[in-house]
């Protein structure tokens, strides 16, 4: 065992025997030879006839080996985009869309948008005569499917990243196996990173009587074939700490910066958790860079969310003299592929999604990896030479207490936007649909009752009409939708619109460490009493009113970008609020009704402050639940006596997010049946 730096404040390392893999040398080169040395690439003949002569490849490949950017190539060279078909690959994460979209259009020396394209919840980039190839996220194919329900323009569709399992892939893949049934011509490769191949290949193959049924025609071979590209990664020693670090944000700067101190050039790549944490452990190490020590390091954060032009400086080739720093969510442990990546060091941690049906609380959790994960970020150290990544755990950590695997999406989520959209397309009986993995009845049943008192479902569990297909028609959270329909008979649709099109962003403010105290006091210029809702309103009004400027975002520290997007969502919403029949209409500062519209869609959300509480205590009206308002609200510490939420998020404690008050006796207007059998009745006055 060999350790790093032992100094102050350091982190205590000893390393273990590398991972083995094989290997092979990479330069610079013409896009082109950068494309045959790819792995892929040796097996472009393969995978054309198994796509050829099987309805369902299922592709397995170390991430970089050159699945996503080069077999839609392969297949559109091979004809498979003729006679105005498409080939769709899926991605699970909207900015890996976009990546690996401007990519593949940079490779094939095209306009991003003409014939390769992509579409992500939001932003359509292509274009209906031209577009061969397209990405999209998992969740915009299914909502694709409302209005094609056998995907008829795709010849191929490729499903990417199916070892991640996220929830619209597993639905996808249910769904794509029944359309499969009506479209033999149709073709499937499903792609992976890891050994999910055996249990998606049974998933696939069909019954013994379907397949005597099969062998009578000429179609394709009905049973999956799988392909296994060798991968071609470079050693990497694994460090891991002696002891548990206290505070793995600070464990992770201080890596960094030995590394940069102690070992041979080449690129770090950092897993942190999310936004927050990144954005802290980019700030110190920015800090540390200037005050001298350690120049030449270049320090970049990379998440969803970030703009356009932030995202691409991760793929800038380093300058020769400098050290980059990546400091990434889990989205580069293998949607990304970073080129001169040499040392990693894993948090051990990501931010995962956890749902409760009990409770029915819904949160993003930051949450220890599974083995599976921390092997896949291990690997992203041997791209191009020899790599060494740094565990912030202990190995016994490692060893006795990391789950061999992540659990599915679908058996940690709340259901309800599921439901709704395999209603939509016709699927009645849900707890019998194909499921890769069975989601738990508790958080069926769970789904169900909301979508009910939503008015969404009749008590035949069928969607109703007008409302339930309304609300599946707009790509929202159900609730949301719901509220946008509320706003209707309310006549504030203007401001609902401009509330949703708001809270679809990550986040409208600018923060950063240290600047903390300044927001606080910016936002009391917009804040409202009302809650952060109507504070949202206070600031679209700012911002139209200084003609959309920049600089007046920059004064009020306010994301000019996320303004920018919210715009553009505002507007598609209104179209899609318009076809569905909603009149566009204004309260005119009659901010009562926008409320009661909100009650009407997110009862479900609603909280009672405790009596005598002195830390400003609610507890959640269905299942009495302790939360607290979020610091960030302008509604902190101000806890009116009823309260609805948009989102939980969990720290060290259930926080509320975008809370607004509300009178109680809204709740029993909006869902009186869901409110009917709380006992006690909760709602007393
Ligand atoms: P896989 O899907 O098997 O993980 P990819 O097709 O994503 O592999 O990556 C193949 C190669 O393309 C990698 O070497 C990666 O660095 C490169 N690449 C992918 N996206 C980009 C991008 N946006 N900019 C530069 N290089 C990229
Ligand atoms: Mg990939």
């Amino acid at each position: 065992p060999r350790l790093i730096d032992d100094e102050e404040g350091g982190v205590l390392f000893y390393s273990t025997s590398p991972l083995s893999s094989s290997s092979s040398g990479y330069g610079f080169a013409s896009v082109e030879k950068q494309r045959q040395r790819l792995p892929v690439y040796k097996y472009r003949t393969a995978i054309l006839y198994l796509v050829e002569t099987h309805a369902t490849a299922i592709i397995v490949g170390e991430t970089g080996s050159g699945k996503t950017t080069q077999i839609p190539q392969f297949l559109k060279e091979a004809g498979w985009a003729e006679g105005g078909r498409i080939i769709a690959c899926t991605q699970p994460r909207r900015l890996a869309v976009q990546s690996v979209a401007s990519r593949v259009a940079e490779e094939m020396g095209v306009k991003l948008g003409e014939e390769v394209g992509y579409t992500i919840r939001f932003e359509d980039v292509t274009n209906t005569d031209l577009t061969k190839i397209k990405f999209l996220t998992d969740g915009v194919l299914l909502r694709e499917m409302m209005d094609d329900p056998l995907l008829s323009k795709y010849s191929v569709i490729m499903v990417d990243e199916a070892h991640e399992r996220s929830l619209s892939t597993d639905i996808l893949l249910g769904l794509l196996k029944k359309i499969q049934r009506r479209r033999p011509e149709l073709r499937l490769i499903i792609s992976s990173a890891t050994i999910e191949a055996k249990k998606i290949s049974s998933f696939f193959s069909p019954s013994k009587r379907r397949q005597a049924l099969l062998t009578e025609d000429h179609g394709p071979n009905a049973e999956p074939a799988i392909l296994s590209v060798e991968g071609r990664g470079f050693n990497v020693e694994i460090f891991y700490v002696e002891d548990p670090v206290p505070d793995y944000l600070q464990a992770a700067v201080s890596t960094v910066l030995s590394i940069h101190d102690q070992e041979a050039m080449g690129d770090i790549l950092v897993f942190l958790t999310g936004q927050d944490d990144i954005d802290a452990a980019v700030q110190l190490l920015s800090e540390e860079s200037r005050n001298g020590q350690n120049q030449g390091l270049i320090i970049l954060p990379l998440y969803s969310g970030l703009p356009r032009a932030e995202q691409d400086l991760v793929f800038s080739p380093t300058p020769r003299g400098k050290r980059k720093v990546v400091v990434s969510t889990n989205i580069a442990e293998t949607s990304l592929t970073l080129e001169g990546i040499v040392y990693v060091v894993d948090s051990g941690f990501s931010k995962q999604r956890f749902y409760n049906p009990i409770t029915d609380i819904e949160s993003l959790i930051v949450a220890p990896i599974s083995k599976a994960s921390a092997r896949q970020r291990a690997g992203r150290a041997g791209r191009v030479r020899p790599g060494k990544c740094y565990r912030l755990y202990t190995e016994e950590y490692f060893l006795k207490e990391m789950s061999a695997e992540g659990i599915p999406e679908i058996q940690r989520s709340n259901l309800v936007s599921s439901v709704i959209q395999l209603k939509a397309l016709g699927i009645d009986n849900i707890l019998g649909f194909d499921w890769l993995a069975s989601p738990s009845s508790e958080a069926m049943i769970r789904a169900l009752e909301v979508l009910y008192s939503l008015g969404v479902l009749d008590s035949d569990a069928k969607l109703t009409s007008p409302d339930g297909f309304q609300v599946a028609e707009i790509p929202l959270d159900p609730m949301i939708s719901k509220t946008i329909l509320a706003s209707n008979q309310y006549g504030c649709s203007e401001e609902v619109i401009t509330i949703a099109a708001l809270l679809s962003m990550q986040s409208i403010w600018i923060s950063a460490r240290g600047t903390e105290k300044e927001l606080d006091e910016v936002k009391l210029r917009f804040a409202a009493a009302e809650g952060d809702h109507v504070t949202f309103l206070n600031v679209y009004k700012g911002f139209i009113q200084s003609n959309k400027s920049s600089k007046w975002c920059h004064k009020n520290f306010i994301n000019y970008n996320a303004m920018k997007k919210a715009l553009e969502v505002r507007e598609q919403l209104r179209r899609i609020a318009q076809r569905l029949g909603i009149v566009l209409k204004s309260c005119e500062g009659d901010i009562q009704v926008v409320r009661k519209a909100i009650a009407a869609g997110f009862f479900a959300n609603a909280c009672r402050l405790e009596p005598y509480s002195y830390n400003g205590m609610y507890k959640t009206v269905r299942t009495s639940q302790e939360v607290y308002v979020h610091p960030s609200s302008v509604l902190f510490r101000v806890n009116p006596k009823w309260v609805i939420y948009n989102s939980l998020v969990s720290t060290d404690r259930q926080y509320m997010r975008n809370v607004i008050s509300i009178d109680p006796s809204w709740l029993r207007e909006a869902a009186p049946h869901f409110y009917q059998h709380q006992q006690p009745n909760p709602i007393a006055h």
